[in-house]
């Protein structure tokens, strides 16, 4: 399917993980996708293997907790593509641990990169998407951020905050056609969740219905789905993608 064709998209933590898989997902349905990280080497990779698969892809480079960076990186795409049409603000990091514990530089780093790194690249791309009257923006919340966990108050906390940020936005861009929704992904095969003790991804195993974990491409696929036509009557949304763990 190529139904993505013309448009321009911005990929926040491009390099890997869930971030991968929608570049590769949009670029395999049209889209020109820009590779937003901190890690060129490894965004490089993916634009290879965008171009491989026939698709177009660009590596810019891009801090979300630096305003400078995300104003360059946006700049950048601009410049040479003209529009942004779609953001995807996935970028994200874990610092998990009881709260009591948590060190100052871990929870602000956390909340820092998560909740105000897609404020950040929001506010750079969004006049563009004002002025287009047009534009489609997905955030990366978490299941973490709906049902709690212990452990991960902070990141909780950042991922409840991101659909909050995404209710009051989509109200405040409706009337020019820009939408904005999240996806809240459940428990993802990535480089996030690898390290987590076998005794604890056990014990999650069991309260997912669907039984298994999900993988990177099955929420590319959703992120996707919001960025479509299919979904232009959807807005302010929270499209959880978690095999049941939370209904
Ligand atoms: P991952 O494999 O660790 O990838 C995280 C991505 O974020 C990397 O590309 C990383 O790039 C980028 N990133 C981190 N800090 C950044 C910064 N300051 N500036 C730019 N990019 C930065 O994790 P993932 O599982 O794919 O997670 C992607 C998103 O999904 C995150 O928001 C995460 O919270 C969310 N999520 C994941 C799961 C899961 O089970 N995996 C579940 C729910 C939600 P660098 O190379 O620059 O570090």
């Amino acid at each position: 399917m190529r139904d993505l064709e013309g448009k321009i998209s911005l990929v926040t933590g491009a390099s890997r993980g869930i971030g991968r898989a929608t570049a590769l997902a949009l670029a395999a349905r049209g889209a020109r996708v820009a590779l937003g990280g901190r890690d060129e080497e490894a965004l490089a990779e993916t634009a290879h293997r965008i171009g491989e698969a026939g698709g177009e892809a660009r590596v810019v480079p891009l801090d979300v907790t630096s305003e400078a960076a995300a104003g360059r990186a946006v700049k950048n795409v601009l410049e040479s593509w003209g529009s942004i049409d779609h953001l995807v603000n996935n970028a994200g990091i874990t610092r998990d641990g009881l709260l009591l514990r948590a060190r100052a530089e871990d929870w602000q780093a956390v909340i820092d990169t998560n909740l105000g790194g897609t404020l950040r690249v929001t506010r750079a791309v969004l006049r563009s998407m004002l002025k287009a009257r047009a534009g489609r923006i997905v955030n990366v919340s978490s299941v973490i951020g709906e049902m709690g966990n212990s452990g991960q108050t902070v990141y909780g906390a950042s991922k409840a905050g991101i659909i909050g940020f995404t209710k009051s936005l989509a109200r405040e861009v409706a009337s020019r056609s820009i939408t904005v929704n999240c996806v809240a992904p459940g428990f993802v095969d990535t480089e996030m969740t690898q390290g987590m003790p076998h005794e604890a991804r056990n014990a999650l195993l069991r309260d997912i219905p669907l039984g298994r974990v999900g993988t990177a491409s099955e929420v590319a696929d959703g992120i996707c789905f919001l960025l479509s036509d299919a979904a232009s009557y959807i807005t302010g949304a929270v499209l959880r993608i978690n095999g049941g763990l939370l209904m």
